[in-house]
């Protein structure tokens, strides 16, 4: 089934869908020893509280990594990183990490989560995959080339 774009993506701790905006978060480490352009690093995007408890043996919500110990971890729903607040939250946590490049992509370019799966079976394929050139049009004719081999 296709995804919606922007609001449905796969949740990087237990691999399930993420339904909606409401049930997802965006969770980092911090590291205050690290030099300031790599500090915020491991982002991904993980059920939230509102997925329920996921099965987790801990008896914690969602599949946030953080648990009674908040220290090193940040978190934002992804309801509040959506458009230009997502832009500006997302610049303030700028790290040179891939995650933080990977993630951005994720939350703010339409069609890039539900392409990003297939990439490897594009770049077999032969097709190039240059992350500053996956625009829209491009992502959506990777998913219609390749998306249905994987469903
Ligand atoms: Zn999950």
């Amino acid at each position: 089934m296709p995804m919606e774009p922007l609001t449905q993506w796969w949740c990087d701790a237990c691999g399930e869908l993420i339904e909606n905006r409401q049930e997802g978060a965006v969770e980092y480490r911090f590291d205050r020893q690290a030099p300031k352009e790599s500090c915020h690093q491991s982002f991904r995007i993980v059920h939230n509280g509102n997925a329920g408890d996921r099965g987790r043996p801990d008896g914690l919500q969602g599949c946030i990594e953080k648990g009674t110990d908040k220290r090193g971890f940040g978190e934002a729903p992804l309801t509040d990183l959506m458009d230009e607040r997502g832009i500006l939250r997302m610049i303030g946590w700028k790290s040179t990490e891939a995650t933080w490049d990977e993630t951005f992509r994720r939350i703010s370019v339409p069609y890039f989560e539900e392409a990003r799966r297939l990439f490897e079976r594009a770049a077999a394929d032969g097709d190039e995959i240059i992350p500053e050139k996956l625009s829209t049009p491009t992502l959506k004719a990777i998913i219609a080339k390749y998306a249905d081999a994987d469903r």
